[in-house]
């Protein structure tokens, strides 16, 4: 028994050490992507729902290595924020979007995602600012997106970053609602515009009629605490239907529109702004 335990214990400081060896690799390619230009954003329309208005787009990167398979962010992003190359990302990230969007006409926006550990620095405000600085773009255009547990761990600090974020003229909104534990007092401390309801409540919505009442709980909350709200995932007519009537005010998925990039974004405002 002693032989087996040492074995696992073997093995397990081996795993650790090569999963050291691969954050470290992983660190070093994303910096070099960073280098050699291997990111790109697409852009996933994001529409009114009652309207069927085109309202803007949310921007999300993609990393496609020289000769290898494209990388996705949910792959590489977490890693990012835990080694602080975050920082270089989203700036690339803040800059690209804004300079694009500054090209869609007055009134359609583009959001952003924002990573929690972006808040525990005070320059975000300043990072941001010069992003819509360079490019032109007004701050009113600009929405970003929050995933919900930023606001634990240094609240007050937060609380701060978003109010310079907001006197910018900045909107800002809850990412993947209800996949978090925050509490629900936070919509209330925070100065946030809107609130996204995450995808994994479309999966059984409308069909069930617990998803369809939690969704609906959702809204109605969104609507208690005045934020705008938006759908995410998206995938069948009756979805659409079915938030329409519940009041929702925006919605995207791939029923509506794929994440795509640039020119194809920038031709889609095309047919749908002579409409
Ligand atoms: P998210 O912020 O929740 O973004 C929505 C994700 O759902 C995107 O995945 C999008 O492609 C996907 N999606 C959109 N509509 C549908 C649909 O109808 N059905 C399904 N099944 N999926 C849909 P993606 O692009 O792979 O991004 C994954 C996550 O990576 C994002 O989740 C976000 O948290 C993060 N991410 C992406 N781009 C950035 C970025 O530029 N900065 C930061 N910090 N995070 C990013
Ligand atoms: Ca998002
Ligand atoms: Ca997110
Ligand atoms: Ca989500």
């Amino acid at each position: 028994a002693r032989a087996a335990g040492r074995n696992r214990w073997v093995w397990y400081a081996n795993n650790m050490a090569s999963q050291r060896d691969h954050k470290r690799d992983m660190a070093q390619r994303i910096e070099q992507a960073l280098r050699d230009d291997e990111f790109t954003l697409h852009y996933q329309p994001r529409y009114q729902l009652q309207s069927g208005r085109l309202a803007g787009a949310e921007a999300l990167i993609r990393w496609q290595p020289a000769g290898g398979p494209p990388i996705p962010p949910d792959r590489f992003i977490p890693l990012a924020e835990e080694n602080g190359l975050i920082v270089a990302i989203s700036d690339w990230v803040l800059a690209r979007a804004c300079r694009d969007a500054s090209g869609w006409g007055a009134d359609r926006y583009v959001s952003v995602n924002i990573s929690p550990v972006e808040f525990r620095t005070t320059d975000l405000v300043e990072r941001v600012a010069r992003a819509l600085a360079s490019s032109g773009l007004p701050a009113t255009r600009l929405e970003l997106e929050i995933t919900e547990n930023v606001t634990f761990e240094h609240p007050q600090q937060a609380l701060e970053v978003m109010q310079g974020l907001r006197a910018l003229g900045v909107r800002l909104t809850v990412d993947d609602f209800g996949t978090g534990y925050a509490a629900l007092g936070y919509l209330k401390t925070f100065p946030f515009n809107g609130l996204k309801i995450d995808r994994s409540w479309m999966k059984d919505f409308p069909e069930s009629q617990q998803a369809e009442s939690v969704v609906a709980g959702i809204i109605a909350l969104a609507h208690a605490f005045a934020l705008t709200i938006t759908a995410e995932g998206i995938e069948t007519e009756a979805q659409l239907d079915q938030l329409k009537r519940l009041s929702c005010e925006e919605g995207q998925g791939y029923f509506l529109g794929r994440p795509m990039p640039l020119l194809a974004f920038a031709a889609l405002l095309d047919s749908t702004s002579h409409t």
